[in-house]
Parts: structure tokens; C-alpha cells; sequence
């Protein structure tokens, strides 16, 4: 690569790099993710987004008002395959804390669930146990996952078009035994920053298809479909993801939220009297960003 080509690429590194950091530090705030004296362990799986959760962490905490301290775990799930020395060398070379738990949950799978069915339900929920447990043996008091913006807008449309329910997927949650807080500090980061940072930081990445189980159809087709969106109505995703932070419960239809049956003159509306206007709907998406150029970092 020539001189030239190298410092454009690092500079577009860079402004990747500061948009990414950005975007978490302002999820991070507008959920209160972290605290001072957090101990936050981050879950590793070796796929691009938690390898970028764990980098702008770790580059946030250099700079952050509040004193936090981080460590990574990656479960060995004893897939055939499963390459077991990349995170430990990576790891390594961060300097980082970690712990890696091996546990064979794959035979367990595959042992309960009939050739050809879905395996990921039982695996998640095996992985979830092991998780909180790690996380109470290592004294985390939060657990950090990787998921991204475009995750939650997925399992919302996954969420309205197969379960009938208008519910996404949370940026902090409360585990239902109460012991502990999972946050995902990537809420507002987009999965195509993601991809570019993670080719430009070459990330060791462990392939996620070692199971061999079946990706999940359904998700596949939303992904599909939101693919499409973005190519052809640009402004369309953003605004989808605009709208899950604009929520107008009396504009919808559950009476559980929104208590129509005692609404009276006196009662608070959120959003002003237009039950005869037609929607005041925008021209153009407001989710619409003229974005920077493109960062090409692709070719590091
Ligand atoms: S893809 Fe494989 S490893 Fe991942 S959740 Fe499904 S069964 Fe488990």
C-alpha cells in the first residue's frame, strides 16, 4: 500500500473508531450502564462484535469520568473445531484479565434435541446459567454483551411478525432471579461500523457456524428484508431505530399501558389532540443522515 493510501486508511480507521466510541458512550450514559467500582465482565465469543465491545471498553475506560474495571470470559462449548488458543492469545496480548470455562454443552444438545431441529434454544439457555454463574464466581457486578443496533431492531421485527408482541431486545436488563444486570453497551452502534472496524482491526474470528446447527430462518429473512430497506430507502433503518426510543403509548393499543378506561379531561395525553387530523408524517425519513463518507477501511 502506498504512503498516501496508508495514512487515508488509518485516518478513516480513526474516525470509525471515534464514531463507534461515541455511539457507546452515549448509550452508556442514557442507560447508566456502568457506575463507579464496576466490575464488568465482557463475554467473548470470538465473532466480530464482542472482539469490538472489548476494544472500545477498554479505549473508553482510558478516558472515563468513573473508575471501572473490565475482564473478558469466552465459554468453550466444546464444539468440534472449536480453534482454543486464538482468545487465549489474544487475550494475552491485550494484557487483559480472563477466564476461559470449558463446558461441554454441545454433547448436551446434541444429546437432547433429534438430528435436524433448531439447537439454539437449549444452547442459549445452558449458556445463560453458565454465564451468571461466572459472573457471581468472579464477583462481575455487571455482565457486557455484545449485540448491536441492528440486533434489536431485528428481534423487534422477529418480535411483531412471528410472536404478535411489539418488543425488541433491552440495552440494560435485569436477570429474573434479580442478581444481576446484563448491559449492551453497542445499543446504538451500527452492525455495518461494526463489520468495517473488526476487518480493519483484523480480529482473530472464530467462525460461529461450528455447531452446525441451521441459522435461524426467520431472522435470516428479516435480516433480508432490512437489507434491502436500507439499499433502497436510505433513512428507513435509522428511523425504525428512532422510533423505539419515541414510544407514544396512548397512540397504541394496549389498555396495560396506557390507561384509556380511566382517560378523562383531566388526564395527560402525550402527543396533543389529532384523533380527526390526517398522520403529520415527515417528507423524507427522520432518521435521514447525510452520512460521512463512507469510511473504506476495508483494505488495511
Ligand atoms: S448457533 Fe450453535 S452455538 Fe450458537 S446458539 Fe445456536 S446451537 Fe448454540
Amino acid at each position: 500500500m502506498s504512503h498516501s493510501a496508508e495514512a487515508k486508511a488509518k485516518y478513516n480507521l480513526n474516525k470509525l473508531q471515534k464514531r463507534l466510541r461515541r455511539f457507546t458512550g452515549q448509550a452508556i450514559a442514557d442507560f447508566n450502564m456502568i457506575e463507579e467500582g464496576d466490575r464488568i465482565m465482557v463475554c467473548l465469543s470470538g465473532g466480530k462484535d464482542s472482539y469490538t465491545l472489548l476494544d472500545i471498553l477498554q479505549n473508553l475506560q482510558r478516558s472515563a469520568p468513573v473508575n471501572f474495571e473490565l475482564f473478558a470470559i469466552n465459554l468453550d462449548q466444546k464444539q468440534p473445531g472449536f480453534p482454543e488458543h486464538i482468545l487465549p492469545e489474544y487475550l494475552e496480548s491485550l494484557g487483559i484479565e480472563y477466564k476461559i470455562v470449558e463446558e461441554d454443552t454441545y454433547s448436551i444438545v446434541k444429546d437432547k434435541i433429534p438430528e435436524g431441529k433448531t439447537t439454539c434454544s437449549l444452547c442459549s439457555r445452558l449458556r445463560r446459567g453458565i454465564l451468571y454463574r461466572t459472573a457471581k464466581e468472579m464477583g462481575a457486578t455487571k455482565i457486557a454483551l455484545g449485540h448491536h443496533r441492528d440486533d434489536m431492531i431485528e428481534t423487534m421485527f422477529l418480535n411483531m411478525f412471528y410472536g404478535g408482541k411489539l418488543k425488541g431486545m433491552p440495552a440494560k436488563l435485569l436477570s429474573d432471579d434479580a442478581q444481576h444486570m446484563v448491559i449492551r453497551p453497542l445499543a446504538y452502534c451500527k452492525e455495518k461500523d461494526i463489520v468495517k472496524y473488526a476487518e480493519a482491526k483484523e480480529f482473530p474470528i472464530i467462525p460461529c457456524n461450528l455447531c452446525g446447527s441451521q441459522e435461524n430462518l426467520q431472522r435470516k429473512h428479516i435480516k433480508a428484508m432490512l437489507n434491502e430497506w436500507d439499499k433502497t430507502h436510505p433513512g428507513r433503518v435509522e428511523t425504525i431505530f428512532t422510533s423505539m426510543q419515541n414510544v407514544v403509548p396512548s397512540h397504541l393499543a394496549d389498555p396495560s399501558i396506557f390507561n384509556f378506561a380511566e382517560l378523562n379531561k383531566d388526564s395527560q395525553i402525550d402527543e396533543g389532540d389529532i384523533a380527526l387530523d390526517k398522520p403529520d408524517v415527515p417528507a423524507v425519513p427522520v432518521g435521514l443522515e447525510i452520512e460521512e463518507q463512507d469510511v473504506n477501511v476495508i483494505q488495511l
